[in-house]
């Protein structure tokens, strides 16, 4: 199914682009459910239909729109900024030979989006407290602060 989401890429965004506006549409209800309520329940929502598409780990900062819709932390080394230097020449990855490169498959990904330099971003160091919380609560709570900014 991951190769599926890499090959619609664009479709993925678009899609999860309409998807975080109705997020924001919905605030005066996450207002009246809480913090910890919100939590819960997008990341109920989350957690199965992002490991059905993308193989999710719960990493709770995803970057699959810098990634072409390939998940990094299914990368064996959980690189970030990959590929790593040891992709096989057919393209699968050295440490599970069976499999392809995440950032292989990640390249073909982001050539499908409207900002295809994005996978070039450099990202930060993974903060392992995220593990297991939700990446849209995180979208949501973002934009939060982007509003309340002067
Ligand atoms: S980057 Fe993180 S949140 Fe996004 S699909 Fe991968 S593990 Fe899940």
């Amino acid at each position: 199914m991951r190769y599926f989401a890499v090959t619609h890429a664009a479709s993925f965004q678009r899609f999860y682009r309409g998807f975080l506006r109705l997020l924001f549409l919905l605030e005066p209800l996450w207002r009246v459910m809480g913090q910890r309520r919100t939590q819960r329940l997008l990341l109920a929502v989350e957690k199965p239909s992002k490991s059905l598409l993308f193989d999710c780990r719960m990493c709770g900062a995803c970057i699959l729109g810098q990634t072409g819709m390939s998940c990094p932390m299914n990368c064996p080394k959980n690189i970030r900024n990959g590929p790593c230097g040891g992709v096989r020449a057919n393209g699968h990855c050295e440490v599970r030979p069976d499999m392809r490169c995440v950032w292989v498959e990640a390249w073909r990904g982001s050539r499908n989006l409207r900002e295809t330099n994005a996978i070039l971003t450099l990202q930060p160091a993974y903060d392992q407290r995220l593990k297991g919380r939700s990446s849209w609560f995180a979208d949501l709570e973002r934009r939060r602060q982007e509003r309340a900014a002067p």
